[in-house]
């Protein structure tokens, strides 16, 4: 009898529960930390690498061969309309729900003065720390996201991880100077396009078969690396920060069981949870590594692959999206900033709170799909409306599991929002064959 094969979600899930576990049973036994650093945290780096290495290729190669495909450049240009408007309009429906449960539920006032002074002082020098980032971000002028969208050199920005919108402005140059040079020059470069994308695909594929020790060393290190020296501490001052914790979760559980299959119901039909099954994978993996741009090879091959969207949709939305639409990202920083304001007691205005739509909208355009990129936008919408930057010492201790869900919203919302334009496109997703769904 031929053997069950399990599938690839499943042994995820057993990495991250097995790397909970371990984590949990060396923070108890006491094991020391220098172990899992020198021993099972670079399984996890070699694993991220190894998505991070592909992800810059696999941009390239899928949106000059996407757009090659399109056939003329007026498509694109729709294309890409649609794809921004979308974007900012489920960014803008996220932080509102943020700002909504924030003000509703008030986790602000459940935070005694004690608990405040404590956390002001034993944060203060990390504080330090993110402010000096945004500063540098924000003194660069308010047209540098522009300007740093350009490349001076395609090697370079391809060699940083933070340049993916570089390479998508070159490879969207490319592919419109290929539709516009005559075809027989052009083919041979998209038939080569058209090869690295599918040995992309393949290495991708064997990269998700180490995906489960990859989680597993993620989440040990980040079990141990949280437990830090004094775990009780850490607890007592998780436990004060529930309510904060609960509500942004709330907002983000909001986001997935609510507006997401809203979207897929108006752009598609397709049912959610059959959409739920697809993206697995990604979802996982957006949580182990708190991460859109490394999960971005494992999201194109979900929906491409399982949702069966075309290729020169999601080889567009989803670069784009990774960088720039973060829909859990700008929920968050809606949540912490008037989280802060209520916990020093200071009360926003309407005005000021519309200030912090705005500024969260353009914050989460502006944060880096990396670990903890959200939290160093926050400064700049905390001062946007005044609140003193010192009151990201009240929200430092929980982000980093923040981050992994949040990353997860955001990985989710490109992908809905790739079967909503690829609809408008005219795709037609009523045939997919759900049983694919699951299989690797
Ligand atoms: N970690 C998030 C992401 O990569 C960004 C953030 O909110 O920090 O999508």
């Amino acid at each position: 009898m031929a053997k069950k094969k399990i599938p690839l979600h499943l042994k995820i899930v057993i990495g991250l529960l097995a790397g909970l576990a371990v984590g949990l049973l060396f923070s108890y036994l006491g094991v020391p930390k220098e172990f899992t650093l020198n021993y099972i945290k670079p399984i996890g780096t070699i694993f991220v690498n190894s998505l991070k290495m592909i992800a810059a290729p696999l941009v390239l190669a899928s949106l000059i061969i996407g757009i090659a495909n399109l056939g003329d450049v007026s498509k694109l240009s729709r294309m890409g309309g649609k794809t921004i408007g979308i974007y900012i309009l489920t960014t803008v429906i996220s932080i509102t729900i943020g700002l909504a449960v924030v003000n509703l539920i008030e986790p602000g006032k459940f935070i005694s003065t004690q608990t405040r002074m404590d956390l002001l002082e034993m944060y203060a020098g990390k504080v330090a720390a993110k402010a000096d980032q945004a500063k540098e971000l924000r003194e660069s002028g308010p047209l540098q996201p522009l300007v740093n969208m350009v490349p001076t050199n395609i090697v370079q920005a391809a060699s940083d991880n933070g340049s993916m919108l570089k390479i998508v402005f070159f490879a969207v140059l490319m592919g419109i100077a290929l539709l516009k040079i005559p075809k027989e020059k052009g083919e041979g470069v998209v038939k080569f396009f058209d090869g690295i994308n599918e040995i992309i695909l393949k290495i991708i594929d064997f990269i998700m078969r180490i995906a489960p020790f990859g989680v597993f060393a993620l989440i040990t290190t980040m079990i141990v690396e949280l437990a830090g020296d004094d775990p009780s501490s850490a607890l007592e001052i998780l436990g004060a920060l529930l309510a904060y914790s609960l509500t942004v979760l709330l907002g983000l559980g909001i986001m997935i069981m609510l507006v997401y299959p809203m979207f897929l119901k108006i752009f598609t039909s397709f049912n959610y949870f059959d959409f739920f099954r697809g993206i697995r994978p990604a979802q996982l993996l957006a949580f182990s590594t708190s991460s859109s741009s490394a999960t971005l090879p494992v999201t194109m091959e979900c929906v491409e692959k399982k949702l069966k969207v075309s290729e020169e949709v999601s080889s567009f939305v989803l670069p784009l999206g990774a960088t720039i639409n973060m829909d859990g990202t700008s929920l968050y920083q809606g949540v912490a900033a008037v989280f802060i304001a209520q916990a020093l007691g200071l009360d926003l205005t309407i005005t000021q709170q519309i200030m912090i739509v705005l500024t969260a909208t353009l914050a989460s355009i502006g944060s880096a799909g990396v670990p903890g990129a959200g939290m160093v936008m926050l400064v700049i919408v905390l001062e946007s409306v005044n609140i003193p930057a010192a009151g990201l010492a009240l929200i430092i201790a929980p982000d980093r599991i923040l981050d992994m869900c949040r990353t997860v919203v955001n990985v989710t919302g490109d992908a809905t929002v790739s079967m909503a334009v690829a609809s408008t496109e005219g795709q037609d997703f009523s045939e997919i064959d759900t049983e694919e769904l699951v299989q690797e």
